[in-house]
């Protein structure tokens, strides 16, 4: 391992780290140790860690924000590659703009609606990167990223790299083509968005984030929704009615706010979580018949 890390320090490809604990890297603040952790400054950096990756044969994962992520106390094998600054850029052409995979959401939104373009109103309290909402087609208040996406540039493991168009995508709740048919690394994006009244688009922001705190535990460390909602059925609904609300498990807890979100009350382990889960999962089937799925995604050693 520790010549991997020094191969990999002499390529100049960002910083790059072994061990590096994950907890550090999510908004649960949990997850063991990444073997291999990167930093690309660029998408060269990028395409060289990607061939590194495919000579050497090592498991990848790219992540941004770790704001839909549970990864394991034994942390990951291979490489992380996380997007962040380095990959941050931002181009505006008319209503038309092209952004790295790095770059925040929330930011971009709160930068965008300032200048009156409307579309990623919805995105205003998703805290993720722009990579992560388009591989989760992130969404909220009845839109989501494949309602703007014109196109996705992507790596592949075998070191190409396409356009994708939004049909390409395949977008669905909360899917794209790069969770199981084509793995690869979201670049950049380019989104289209429609001139609008700036008030307007900044009071909807506004009014977007209210609602989120008023009914979202965001002074907890977590990670949005713990499942996706069995349509026409909610999974807080139901996690709600079957007095779920408040229990926990270790330093995992449901939130008393929203029944669909775990929150780590205190040095909560993945561990905790993943009991707590299936403790949900269980009663949820037992009590409504109703088999629920994650919608974070549950990462690392077993
Ligand atoms: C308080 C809170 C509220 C939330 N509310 C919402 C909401 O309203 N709607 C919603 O949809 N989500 C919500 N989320 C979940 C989360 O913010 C989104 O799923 C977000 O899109 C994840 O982005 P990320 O950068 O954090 O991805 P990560 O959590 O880092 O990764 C998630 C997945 O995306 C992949 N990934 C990350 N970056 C890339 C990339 N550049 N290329 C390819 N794959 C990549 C990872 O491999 C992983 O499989 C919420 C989360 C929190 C904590």
């Amino acid at each position: 391992m520790d010549e991997m890390i020094t191969e990999l320090q002499s390529l100049n490809i960002g910083k790059v780290k072994n061990n590096e604990p994950l907890a550090q890297h999510t908004t649960m603040k949990i997850g063991g140790p990444a073997d291999i952790f990167i930093e690309p400054s660029s998408v060269e950096d990028i395409k060289k860690v990607m061939n590194f990756i495919k000579e050497k044969n090592l498991p990848w994962r790219a992540i941004g924000r770790g704001s839909n992520l549970l990864v394991s106390d034994s942390g990951i094998e291979g490489v992380v590659i996380k997007l962040g600054t380095g990959l941050g850029h931002l181009t505006i052409n008319g209503s038309t703009i092209t952004v790295g995979g790095g770059h925040s959401l929330v930011s971009l939104s709160t930068l965008i609606s300032k200048k009156g373009l409307s579309g990623l109103e919805f995105a205003s309290g998703i805290p993720g990167s722009v990579g992560g909402a388009v591989y989760m087609n992130a969404g909220a208040h009845g839109s989501d990223i494949s309602k703007i996406l014109t196109k996705a540039h992507i790596l592949f493991e075998d070191g190409t790299i396409e356009w994708l168009t939004n049909e390409e995508m395949e977008f669905s709740y909360r899917t794209s083509v790069l969770q199981q048919k084509r793995p690869g690394i979201v670049l950049e994006a380019e989104f289209k968005l429609t001139e609008g009244d700036r008030t307007a688009i900044v009071s909807q922001m506004q009014k977007n984030k209210d609602y989120r705190k008023e009914t979202q535990p965001w002074n907890y460390p977590c990670a949005g929704s713990i499942f996706r909602n069995p349509l026409p059925q909610y999974a807080g609904k139901l996690i709600e009615d079957a007095g779920l609300k408040g229990f926990s498990i270790g330093g995992a807890k449901i939130s008393e706010m929203h029944g669909n979100f775990i929150v780590n009350a205190g040095n909560a382990t993945a561990e905790d979580v993943l009991q707590l889960i299936q403790h949900v999962k269980d009663t949820i089937h037992n009590l409504y018949g109703v088999k629920l799925e994650t919608e974070v995604e549950i990462i690392g050693r077993k």
